[in-house]
């Protein structure tokens, strides 16, 4: 029994860190998908990008790490639209373009969900 439950808190910790950046000094937990493709029934490759700090990162996870992502998606996607406004207030104009160009390349906007 204690065997099975080890497994079951493993489980659940590998889907919250798809949501959390694996860079140590950003530790984001608005990690979110900007791609999916569906290899099988099983599988799903997906891109994961940081709003923090760009990281990108590229796996196979399964349908339900896909619908767990897509849940935290409008929250990633908030915090990025805040940082652009943020920036375009301090007049960070090289920021915002990098940051523009960076949405468009990634077809961040509009994901259709
Ligand atoms: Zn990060």
């Amino acid at each position: 029994m204690g065997c099975l439950d080890n497994i079951n808190n493993l489980d659940l910790t590998k889907k919250s860190d798809l949501q959390t950046c694996p860079m140590l000094w950003c530790d984001s937990k608005l990690v979110y998908l900007v791609e999916r493709y569906q290899i099988n029934d099983m599988e799903w490759k997906v891109t994961l990008l940081c709003p923090d700090c760009w990281t990108k990162r590229e796996l196979t996870v399964d349908r339900e790490s896909v619908r767990q992502l897509l849940k935290n998606n409008r929250l990633g996607r908030e915090k990025l639209m805040k940082q652009l406004d943020e920036m375009q207030k301090k007049n960070m104009t090289d920021e915002t373009d990098k940051f523009i160009t960076a949405l468009e390349n990634d077809h961040i906007l509009p994901i259709d969900f």
